[in-house]
Formats: C-alpha cells, sequence, structure tokens
C-alpha cells in the first residue's frame, strides 16, 4: 500500500491553508471536507491524515519515520476510519460508539488521533448523535475528518461542530496536465473534463471502457426513444444494477438541455456529442417539462441512496417513460 503524501495538485491552496493553520496551532479539531464525488476528498484527507500522524511533518508527511511506515503498511493504532460496513448505507451507532470508546483514551504512539468519517452522510441519527459528546469534547490532539459528497444531508449539529471545506469543481486549466497523463496522450482530456462536470477523478472513471460503454448504452436507448421505441423494453436493455450512473448521466443530460433551452450556448454543454439529440428534444417539450424531470430524477436519486426505494427495475422504467412523453410529445 503506498503512503498519500500530497493531495492532487488543485487543491494544493486549501493544502497550503490547512498546513498555516497547523503551524500556527490553530487547527480545529473537526473538518468536513464536501464536494461531488470524484473531485479528490479522499485523497485530501488521506494526505491529512498522514501528516498529522507523522513524527517529522514538513510541508507533507516525511514518508520515513514510523508512524509514516505503519501508514504505509496499512495499519495505524491511532487511525479510525468509519464507513458503512459491507453492503450497507449506514454508519450506525456501534461504530461511533467504538469511536468514542477510544477518543476517551490516549494515543497509542504519543502523538495525535486522526477520525475519518466517510461518508459522513451515512451515519444514520443515532450514530450522529452519539459523535456529537466527542466533537464536542473531543480531548487533546485528536482530529475528526469527515467526507460528505451532499453536505445538507450531513445533520446541522454535525456540521456546526466542524470547520467546514466546500471544496469546488475544478477548472480545466487546473487539471489539464493531470487529466492528460491520467488518461493517456490519446485520449481527448477537455472531452471527459466537460462530460464529468469538472471533477477530474470522475472524468478518468468515465472514460474506462465499461463506463464508456454504459453511457454509449444509455445514449443509445435515448436515440431509440427519439424515434418511438417502448420505453419499457429499452429499460429492459439496460443494467438495473447500474440505475444511479444511468440517473447520474440523465440528470446530467437533463440540465444540458435545460442550458440549451435557455440559451442555445453549445460551449456550456457538459456533453457536447449529444447536441443531435438535445435539438431533437428541445424541439419538442417545454423547458420547465424538463425542470420537472429533473426534480423527479434527482429525487429518485436521492430515495436510492438512502436505500429506501428496493425496486431499481420500476424506477427505470418510470423514468424512461417520463423521457420518452417529453421527447415524443
Ligand atoms: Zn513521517
Amino acid at each position: 500500500m503506498a503512503l498519500i503524501r500530497e493531495p492532487l495538485p488543485w487543491h494544493a491552496g486549501i493544502w497550503r491553508q490547512l498546513i498555516a493553520m497547523d503551524e500556527r496551532g490553530r487547527m480545529p479539531h473537526a473538518l468536513l471536507f464536501s464536494g461531488p464525488h470524484g473531485l479528490g476528498k479522499q485523497q485530501l484527507a488521506d494526505a491529512l491524515v498522514a501528516r498529522t500522524l507523522c513524527a517529522n511533518p514538513g510541508l507533507t508527511a516525511c514518508g520515513e519515520c514510523h508512524s509514516c511506515s505503519m501508514l504505509a503498511a496499512g495499519y495505524h493504532p491511532d487511525l479510525i476510519r468509519v464507513a458503512p460496513e459491507e453492503n450497507k448505507r449506514q454508519i450506525r451507532i456501534d461504530a461511533i460508539r467504538e469511536v468514542n470508546r477510544a477518543v476517551s483514551q490516549t494515543a497509542q504512539q504519543g502523538g495525535y488521533r486522526v477520525i475519518v468519517i466517510s461518508p459522513a452522510e451515512a451515519m444514520n441519527v443515532a450514530a450522529a448523535n452519539a459523535l456529537l459528546k466527542s466533537l464536542e469534547e473531543p480531548g487533546e490532539k485528536t482530529l475528526f475528518i469527515l467526507l460528505a459528497d451532499v453536505p445538507s444531508r450531513v445533520l446541522p449539529t454535525i456540521r456546526s461542530r466542524c470547520q467546514h471545506w466546500s471544496l469546488a469543481k475544478v477548472p480545466f486549466d487546473v487539471c489539464e496536465q493531470w487529466l492528460s497523463e491520467a488518461l493517456g496522450q490519446e485520449e481527448d482530456a477537455y472531452f471527459w473534463w466537460r462530460v464529468s462536470g469538472g471533477l477530474p477523478q470522475l472524468a478518468v472513471t468515465l472514460a474506462t471502457p465499461e463506463e464508456r460503454a454504459l453511457r454509449h448504452r444509455i445514449h443509445d436507448a435515448f436515440e431509440q426513444l427519439v424515434r418511438g421505441a417502448e420505453p419499457v423494453s429499452e429499460a429492459a436493455r439496460l443494467d438495473r444494477q447500474a440505475i444511479d450512473a444511468i440517473l447520474w448521466y440523465g440528470i446530467g443530460w437533463l440540465e444540458d438541455l435545460i442550458r440549451f433551452g435557455l440559451s442555445g450556448n453549445r460551449e456550456a454543454l457538459h456533453n457536447p456529442d449529444l447536441e443531435p439529440l438535445y435539438r431533437q428534444a428541445v424541439k419538442n417539450a417545454r423547458v420547465q417539462d424538463w425542470f420537472k424531470l429533473l426534480d423527479y430524477a434527482r429525487e429518485q436519486r436521492r430515495l436510492l441512496s438512502m436505500g429506501t426505494n428496493p425496486n431499481p427495475q420500476l424506477i427505470l422504467e418510470a423514468w424512461l417513460v417520463r423521457w420518452s412523453a417529453l421527447l415524443r410529445s
């Protein structure tokens, strides 16, 4: 396992601010890093974990001390990572009780104790309430790092006890070099940056053969809908396991459609290759109808993320039926 010492290049500015706070002895005891999936929050957190636990930190963790070696080997007694159990969506109170127990004792290596909770919005109410006490009275040399894709879903009482860093989408010129290297020279970095909506790590994922094939299948299904295909049979051809990705793409396309319908601006499109589809679609339906469908899709995606909606196949069908009605109206 490699030791993560540095944040991604577009987080260099935040990193400098964090280090400056630490050097002035002003590091808060709880940080919340928020921003959409694919921005590199985890790498920022990992670099900070390493530097905080390091015995000889400079601008980054030294990479050579005992603490750094333990982290590189994959285990550090003063680091607790809290995440949902396998195949579960929620972080439950038992996991937080263990955090509270550990925080009430001194660090084994005599330095900091670091607790990383990710995704923080996965804590159920009982877990979040159990965490409050530790956040209020964390004790000496304790650092909580919470990561959240959607910070509004973190309990306000938790949010207000953390110093909140909202990480922004990354302009192309800031991540161009990194993205070109990550994708390989033969790939169109600008295209994948646009498709990802300014999320460089996500752009790399979307350009993998499997994700590319999924995007192609969804695109094809929508073209069939425009041509009058039955939405239920198109839904059956799509992989319902990929429902979240399918909704994510659909949401991006709707946002594109709305932009295109309102301004006709092609440069602002996230999916420039779908312009013919958009042209067809804006002819057929009104912008407020696209807004309604967008709300519907966001809500379905939210319900899915909470694990409360059990039938992806039905969501997929209902979703395509609505699209099809607009595409053909
Ligand atoms: Zn070190």
